[in-house]
């Protein structure tokens, strides 16, 4: 049983390794003891699992873990799971991970622990751009509750809205000066910020459908704001 959760928790390089380890993790009283949910060090053998410890590292022999596939972005983060969140708090903790896993520090250690390194880093870094950026932290947020907006346009907009968003898109293919593009982006980050804070309600008050609805037009604006830094940039 235990070959088999350890296979898959270390993923593929894990596998060819599973067999020996997991032999002897079987005959460990303290793995009869811990039971077969508790993870352990994919090292030492020790109760040094993601549950154990900082999550990171094997409290006995400090070799770092396997990613732990349960934990979410905002649990990583060391952030509530709510669509208001601090991100000055969120940069520290960001910071303070990196400063962790960052492949750099793994240079002198084995392949494993610096593969495991490279895991960490990308999942740190998709975390914290995930939850830093409003629409982003949003769409995660109503992923956790089991709701997905589709890449399509299929969610029912409002003719006017769509009328609007194209007249912006034609304003800003016709804009022919910075001020003119200035003034477009203006617009477009204060219509962002009023759909921040009105997200911001809608998960307060747990209405889910009300989010969706917000964060499918902060997406319609999304690309707007895409397009203006495409304009911005001198080809
Ligand atoms: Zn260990």
């Amino acid at each position: 049983m235990w070959g088999g959760r350890l296979g898959a928790l270390l993923l593929g390089w894990g596998r060819r390794q599973a067999g020996a380890p997991g032999r002897r993790l079987l005959s460990s009283n303290a793995a009869a003891q811990a039971g077969i949910s508790a993870p352990r060090c994919w090292k030492c053998g020790g109760p040094g699992g993601p549950e154990r410890g900082d999550g990171f590292f094997c409290p006995q022999c400090r070799a770092l873990q396997p990613p732990d596939p349960t934990r979410d972005y905002f649990s990583l983060m060391d952030c509530n799971r709510s669509f208001r969140i601090d991100t000055t708090k969120l940069q520290h903790r960001y910071q303070q991970l990196q400063r962790l896993v960052h492949p750099d520090f793994f240079s002198k250690r084995s392949q494993t622990e610096k593969d495991l390194a490279e895991k960490h880093s990308t999942l740190v870094n998709d975390a914290y751009k995930t939850l830093l950026a409003p629409l982003s932290r949003g769409l995660y947020l109503l992923k956790l509750h089991g709701i997905e907006i589709s890449e399509g346009t299929d969610y029912k907009m409002d003719s006017q809205f769509l009328i609007g968003i194209m007249e912006i898109n034609e304003k800003l293919e016709e804009a022919q000066n910075e001020a003119a593009i200035k003034e477009i982006e203006s617009t477009v980050r204060a219509k962002q910020k009023e759909f921040t804070e009105n997200v911001n309600r809608a998960f307060e008050q747990d209405d889910f459908e009300k989010a969706k609805e917000i964060l499918t037009k902060m997406r319609y604006f999304s690309n707007v704001e895409e397009k203006i830094k495409l304009k911005k940039t001198p080809l």
